[in-house]
């Protein structure tokens, strides 16, 4: 048999086997990925709340002093009003208590609209605090499932690639990259055995005068239909 041959057939082996174990693990890995990224997403939008709230409480104690300022104010104004001499000095104090009681309106209205926000963000955060301790519980569950799913696997996954790469270094090049590109596309599967005179992957009939070839297992031949690489059986 040609050696390249039986490497070949070796290698389609390793693949199976670490395919099956690549299977076991089942999407394990994107479900941690999946969580790790939400406990990050509620972490980042829990830190975008508590920025929005501590522009609310700067805001807030703005409107305030605006409030006490106006006040402040207004009793000034108030003080003077009834010791003013003329109307047009009695006019514009007056006009002064108006603008500092708009401004007070304003002010506490704006507080008042402030605190509603605030009072939504608060909820909004427990909300959010809720929903991580949950998806961090889960992430961390899974993440230790797939560590100890790991750990049992990866002394053969270890042994598995150490002789892959022992194989893979005797093959030829173009041999190797035909191997590779055919089992991508066919769900891993590279060599097919030739079973009933056909091809074991795809089921075509394969010539007698091919077959013969086939049988001599000293060439490498390709399935003209699929392009798996036939072999015969050889256990
Ligand atoms: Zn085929």
């Amino acid at each position: 048999m040609l050696e390249e041959l039986a490497l070949l057939i070796k290698l389609q082996k390793i693949d199976n086997e670490l395919g099956d174990i690549e299977a076991e693990k089942g999407d394990l890995p994107e479900q941690v990925e999946r969580l790790k990224n939400e406990v990050a997403q509620y972490k980042s939008q829990i830190e975008n709340i508590d920025i929005d709230r501590a522009d609310i409480e700067t805001q807030r104690s703005e409107q305030m002093s605006i409030v006490e300022a106006a006040r402040e104010q207004m009793k000034k104004s108030q003080s003077v009003i009834f010791s003013v001499k003329t109307t047009r000095e009695y006019d514009a104090i007056s006009a002064e208590i108006d603008q500092s009681k708009q401004r007070i309106s304003d002010a506490e209205r704006k507080q008042l609209e402030s605190m509603e926000r605030d009072e939504e963000l608060e909820n909004k955060l427990d909300e959010i605090k809720q929903m991580l301790i949950k998806v961090e519980a889960d992430f961390k569950d899974r993440q230790s499932e797939m560590q100890d799913r790991l750990e049992s696997t990866q002394d053969e996954e270890l042994k598995l690639n150490h002789e892959r790469e022992k194989i893979v270094v005797r093959l030829k090049l173009p041999v190797y990259n035909h191997y590779i590109r055919i089992s991508k596309i066919r769900d891993g599967e590279g060599i097919s055995t030739m079973t009933d005179s056909a091809c074991g992957y795809c089921f075509s009939k394969i010539p007698p005068q091919r077959q013969v070839e086939i049988k001599r297992m000293d060439d490498i031949i390709l399935c003209e239909v699929c392009g798996c690489i036939i072999v015969v059986e050889t256990i």
